[in-house]
C-alpha cells in the first residue's frame, strides 16, 4: 500500500514552499492546525521574531532542535534534502568528490528504494546518511501511532541499506509539533533543522541561489539546500542547473576560510546549538 498518495494543499515556509502539495494517505490524515504560538509569531517583524527566539531558546534548549553548533572553528555543515534524485545527486557527488567535500544527505526512503546505487555511492564516498522520511509527508499531518511505526520503520530501513547507526531527521518542511518532536526522540532520532538556506526550491538563476545561500553564513550554521526536488504533481520541475549554485557556493564557502562538512562533524567539533523549532 502506498502510504503517500492523497494530496492535500499547503503553502509553508522553508523547503515547504516547494511542497504546495503535500501528500498524506487519508487513512491517517486529519487538518494541520496551526497553534497559537504560531499566528502570535506571524504577527511579528522579522526583529521581533528574532528576540522572541533568542528568549524562548533560552528556556526550551532541552527540546530543541539542532540548528548549528558553538565552537566549532571555522567548519559549516552542508544538508541536502529530498534525495537522492537521479537527474542531480550524481552530478553533485561527482563535484563533493572533486573538491574532497563530505556532507550530510537526508534521503527520502521511497527514493532510496528507487535509486539505491545512489544511496550506496553516497555511503562509499564517505557522506553522512541522514532520514527525512519514507516519504515527503509533513509530520504534524500523520497520526501519532502511524507516525511512530512509520519512523521506526524508515529509521531501520535506512539503517539495513546504510550497514550503520542512523542519527538524525529533518522533518519534510520542517513541521514540526512538540508531539512529533518527541516521537523522532522515542525513534532514536536526534531532529536537525537549518540556518541559511539558498532557496533552491524556486526556479532561480544558480547565481541568485548561490548569493541567497552564502548571504548569512556563518561558521557554526547549517546550510540548507536541496538534491532532490518534491514538486507538486503539474507544477513544472526545476531548470535551473543546482548543482552550478552548488559549485558556487562551495567557493563562497571556501572563499570566507570556513570549511564544508557534516552535521556530525560540526558537533562534534564544538556544541550543538539547539533551538525550539515548531512550525504546523
Ligand atoms: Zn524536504
Amino acid at each position: 500500500m502506498n502510504r503517500c498518495r492523497t494530496r492535500v494543499n499547503d503553502k509553508s515556509v522553508g523547503d515547504a514552499t516547494v511542497d504546495t502539495g503535500n501528500v498524506v494517505e487519508k487513512s491517517v490524515q486529519f487538518r494541520t492546525r496551526v497553534p497559537l504560538v504560531w499566528k502570535l509569531r506571524s504577527r511579528l517583524s522579522q526583529n521581533g521574531r528574532r528576540r522572541a527566539r533568542r528568549l524562548a531558546d533560552r528556556f526550551l534548549w532541552p527540546i530543541g532542535s539542532i540548528n548549528g553548533a558553538v565552537n566549532s572553528s571555522n567548519a559549516v555543515a552542508l544538508t541536502f534534502d529530498d534525495g537522492p534524485d537521479p537527474s542531480v545527486t550524481p552530478r553533485l557527488l561527482d563535484l563533493l568528490g572533486r573538491r574532497s567535500v563530505r556532507a550530510t544527505f537526508f534521503l527520502l526512503t521511497n527514493k532510496v528504494t528507487l535509486y539505491p546505487g545512489l544511496l550506496r555511492r553516497m555511503v562509499d564516498e564517505g557522506h553522512e546518511i541522514a532520514l527525512h522520511g519514507d516519504c515527503h509527508d509533513r509530520f504534524t499531518s500523520v497520526q501519532f501511532c502511524a507516525l511512530s511505526l512509520r519512523l521506526r520503520r524508515a529509521k531501520r530501513d535506512l539503517e539495513g541499506a546504510v550497514g550503520g547507526k542512523i542519527r538524525f531527521v529533518r522533518p519534510p518542511f520542517g513541521a514540526q509539533s512538540l508531539t512529533t518532536y518527541f516521537i523522532a526522540r522515542a525513534s532514536g532520532l536526534d531532529v536537525v533543522v537549518w540556518g541559511p538556506h539558498a532557496e533552491d526550491w524556486v526556479s532561480q538563476s544558480p547565481e541568485s541561489a548561490a548569493a541567497r545561500g552564502l548571504r548569512d553564513l556563518q561558521a557554526g550554521d547549517i546550510l540548507l539546500l536541496h538534491d532532490g526536488s518534491e514538486r507538486p504533481a503539474g507544477e513544472p520541475v526545476l531548470t535551473f542547473d543546482r548543482v552550478r549554485s552548488f559549485e558556487l557556493i562551495l567557493d563562497g564557502i571556501l572563499h570566507a576560510g570556513l570549511r564544508p562538512t557534516t552535521v556530525s562533524e560540526i558537533i562534534e567539533t564544538g556544541k550543538a546549538r539547539r533551538t525550539a523549532w515548531f512550525r504546523p
